[in-house]
This record gives C-alpha cells, structure tokens and sequence, in this order.
C-alpha cells in the first residue's frame, strides 16, 4: 500500500467497509495530529464510539449523520464497562454499519484496544486498529524532552501510574538504573509514591522530571524540574490528562529549571526582585486569572493536602495592605460540630435573606447549593480588631481594611484556583452569630466564610449569569477616561 493515499476516494480504501469495526487513535487532542487514515475511517463511520480524552476538534469531523456513543471514563468512574463497549462494537457490527471506535492517543497504548481486538475477534468481526500518537509522542515532542538521546537515555519505557487494582508495583530496582526514559500514564496523581519509589531504590532526587499536562493542546502547560520538587510542586488535583516524564533528556526541555530554582512561590527569598518575567510566564499569569474559580458546589469527601493549604494561605498572606496594618485573620474550620453550626447560620440568613425578596423568593432558594457542608477546607476570613495603625489611614480607616482582607481573599482564590481548587465566598450570615460560634475576640469581625476544595467540574460562566439571575456589565460600561462619560453613561441597574 501506498504511505499516502487521497482520502476522498472510497475506491482507494478497500479495508473501509460497512460491517466492520475501525479502532482508530484519535491522537493527544488536536484534529491535526489525525493521521490521514484515522480522518477517513472518522469521516465515512456510520457509529462512533469515543472516549472522554478525545478531542473537541476531532470529535468535530465526525459526520453530522453518524451515531455517537460515549463510552468514556472519568478517572475511577467508568461510565461504560468494557463488557458492554464490546456488546456494543459487535452490535452495530453486525447490523452491517462501519464502526469506528476512537480512542484518545494510540489504542494500543494503556488504551485496552487489545482487549476489544480480542473480542472482535471471538465474535469473527472483522476490524482495522488505526494507530494514533500517543500521548508520550505528543506531550515529549510538545515539551521539547525527547524520549531517547544517544547520550542520555538509550531506553525508553511507558508505564502505568497504577495498576488495575489502584496499586502501583513496578519494577522499581530496574526502573531506577540510569539512561532511560520513563513515562507514566495515568500518573500525574501518583507522583508522590513514584517519586519516592525511585529516589529509595537509588534515583538522584534530582533527576530532571517532567509533568505535561493536556499535552498538544491550547491549554498545555510544563512542569519541568528535579523529581523531588517536582513531587512537592504538583498540583493536588486537576481533571486534565497529565503525563510523568523522568529522565536525563527532560533538562533539554525549555521549561526545565533547575530545582532549587523552581518555584518562585516556594523559595521567595531566592526569587530575584527584578525578575524578568518570560511571556510563558505571563500567559500562565493571564490564564490564571481568565479562568472561572468562583464555585458553590464542591467535591463530596474531596481534600485538600495540607501543603497545598500551606501553600494557599501563604499566598493570602503576601496580600498588600495599608500601612503594614494586615488587618484580616483566617480561621480554618475543622471540627465538624462546628462546621454544622455554620451551615445552620448560613441557612438562617439564606431563609431571612428570601423572606425580604418577596415575589423572587422561591427562585433565590432554588440557587441554594450545599457548598458550606460538602467543601473539603473550610476557611472563616475576618477583620481583626483595630489595632490603632494609623500610617496612611487618617480616612476611610475601616474601608482601607476591607479592601487588604479583600486582596487577600483574591490572593488565595488564585492560588486555589492554580492549585485546581474551586474557592466560594459565602456572606450570608449574621456576622455576631458567627463571631460568637467561633469564639473571636472583641472587635473582631466575621467577613466571610470560604468554602474550598476540588469540585468535579469548574462553570463555564459565572454561576448567576448560569441561572439567569443577573449578566455582568462590560468592561466599557465601568472605565471612563477622565469621569466625563461616567454621569451620561446609562447602565441597568
Ligand atoms: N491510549 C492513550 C492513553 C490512554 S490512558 C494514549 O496512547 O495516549 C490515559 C492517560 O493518557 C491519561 O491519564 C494521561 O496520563 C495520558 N494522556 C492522554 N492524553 C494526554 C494529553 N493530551 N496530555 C497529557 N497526558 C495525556
């Protein structure tokens, strides 16, 4: 056969036949890494059934008349058992359609292709597996580490994060020796464990390692640095595909930095004040605060490590304030007696809150959600009692205040949110009740209660504008170039 074939001729494509299965790699992400093959069997499938790692782009070639069937599986959930995505392969098989079964990344690879292969087999249909790139070609080249250098690393081997079972038992004496490549699937969450498994069986702590998470696509990002830190740096949670590279070529990696290097936030001291920021840097910078982190409804039984909460409140701490007056306190709330108490009082003001709304009552109560009760962290953020700091502040003292503890919750809202933690600033509550409950001190005030941890998905707009309560005003209708348009400006309400 030819390597390349015009892929509108169905003449050309004898093996493109109705009856058949087509079990074809849909590659990392963009529609661009198809291979021309993997583009016609997409194009001619009368059924498509896909996975969740499939990408939008590609999933937009599929045929508007083709049947779709979703079969993906979010990580521990699998939304389809593998039982039935064969049931279903020879079901519409044998009804004569052209099936293609698209898989993210190369079948072959962590993908159970093998396994569908068999049961195509055993129920004598016949079929084609199309390879893909998988996502180990694609995030390597994507990233700049390449997986074998005639100098660094003669071997190259593609492993599972966890086994089958949740484990993860390797070979890790063989994985440890040096001048190989490792890359691990499915891995990104068990970096931790990894990690210490190849340091203990005698990898240097610094090895160059690598994390890639949605390799090939617009929203890729690179964490490159010495497996140790690497290990402390990753991200507690996050839906995207991740991959773990470990090896000497990472350090080829134009995003790899040395360890003690790596994180700015980590090592402050170490960060130079007139560091200039890279335009990698400043894109991750506007993405982050580009993207939707004010969330209500959260994980049931989520956590958040407590490094990473370490990290956060760190963050909230660096808020700017006015003359050094730091006026805001947090308190973490652990004891379940007290979270309960909390709820209660939320519930309270929500209930009072309706009574006021008249005839919008019964739709705000339908925007309750339980955030308060089910966020993994629990955080109260309150102004303390002034402590007398006059520096700057002979107006507006108790504003100037307001606006630090605001910083600051803004702080720790983009921390969380870079750390894949959705963050809600609950203000309903009677501020005395809720100081009263959590025992502060005189003066102190109550100022919102933040609800923190993973939710299993972030909104695509703000939650209100979601539930038709209310669109947030343009960016046109609040700057105003010396005030002049500003009295003229009509602007609902
Ligand atoms: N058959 C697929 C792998 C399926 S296992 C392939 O060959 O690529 C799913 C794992 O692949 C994810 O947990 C993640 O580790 C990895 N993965 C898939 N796409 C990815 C991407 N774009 N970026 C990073 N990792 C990816």
């Amino acid at each position: 056969m030819n390597a390349v074939e015009p892929v509108t001729s169905p003449e050309s494509q004898p093996d493109s036949r109705p009856g058949m299965v087509y079990i074809v790699g849909a590659g990392p992400g963009p529609a661009d890494l198809l291979s021309l093959r993997a583009l016609d069997r997409l194009q001619r499938a009368d059924v498509v059934v896909h996975d969740r790692l499939v990408g939008d782009d590609v999933m937009a070639l599929v045929p508007a008349a083709a049947l779709r069937v979703y079969a993906g599986k979010a990580s521990g959930h699998h939304v389809m058992p593998q039982a039935q995505i064969h049931a279903v392969l020879i079901e519409h098989a044998r009804a004569g359609r052209r099936v293609v079964r698209l898989k993210g990344g190369d079948p072959h690879v962590f993908g159970r292709g093998g396994e569908e292969v068999q049961a195509l087999q055993a129920a004598g249909i016949a079929f084609e597996v199309v390879p893909g790139i998988s996502a180990a070609n694609g995030c390597a080249a994507a990233a700049g580490i390449p997986l074998t250098h005639r100098e660094l690393a003669n071997t190259c081997t593609f492993l599972p994060g966890h086994l089958a079972d949740g484990s993860v038992e390797l070979d890790w004496p063989a994985l440890a020796r040096p001048a190989q490549t490792l890359v691990f699937y499915m891995g990104v969450e068990r970096i931790a464990r990894i990690a210490e498994q190849l340091i203990a069986h005698g990898l240097p702590d610094n090895t160059p390692a690598a994390i890639v998470r949605d390799g090939t696509r617009d929203t890729e990002d690179v964490l490159a640095t010495g497996l140790a830190a690497l290990a402390r740096l990753a991200p507690a949670h996050g839906p995207r595909p991740g991959l773990l590279i470990v090896g000497q070529t990472v350090r080829l990696s134009p995003h790899y930095r040395q360890a003690d290097t790596a994180d700015p936030s980590l090592r402050a001291a170490a960060t130079p004040c007139a560091h200039h920021f890279s335009a990698t840097e400043r894109a991750s910078f506007y993405r982050l605060v580009d993207a939707r982190r004010d969330m209500r409804h959260f994980t049931v039984g989520g956590r958040v490590d407590d490094e990473v909460l370490q990290r956060l409140l760190t963050t909230a701490h660096r808020a700017p304030s006015v003359g050094l007056m730091q006026p805001w306190r947090y308190v973490r709330v652990v004891d379940a007696g007290l979270r309960a108490r909390i709820a209660t009082l939320v519930d309270q003001e929500r209930a009072a809150t309706a009574a006021e709304l008249g005839d919008r009552a019964d739709e705000f109560i339908r925007l309750k959600v339980d955030g308060v009760r089910e966020c993994a962290e629990l955080l109260v953020v309150a102004l303390a009692p002034d402590d007398g700091t006059v520096f700057g502040r002979r107006t507006m003292p108790r504003d100037m205040a307001l606006c630090s503890l605001a910083c600051s919750v803004q702080n720790l809202w983009l921390a969380a949110r870079a750390e894949n933690l959705g963050m809600g600033w609950v203000s309903m509550f009677e501020p005395a009740a809720l100081a009263k409950a959590l025992g502060m001190p005189a003066g102190a005030e109550p100022m919102g209660i933040l609800c923190l941890g993973p939710v299993d998905r972030f909104y695509d707009a703000p939650m209100l504008e979601i539930e038709g309560w209310r669109q947030g005003r343009p960016l046109s209708a609040m700057v105003f170039t010396d005030g002049a348009a500003w009295a003229s400006a009509t602007i609902a309400p």
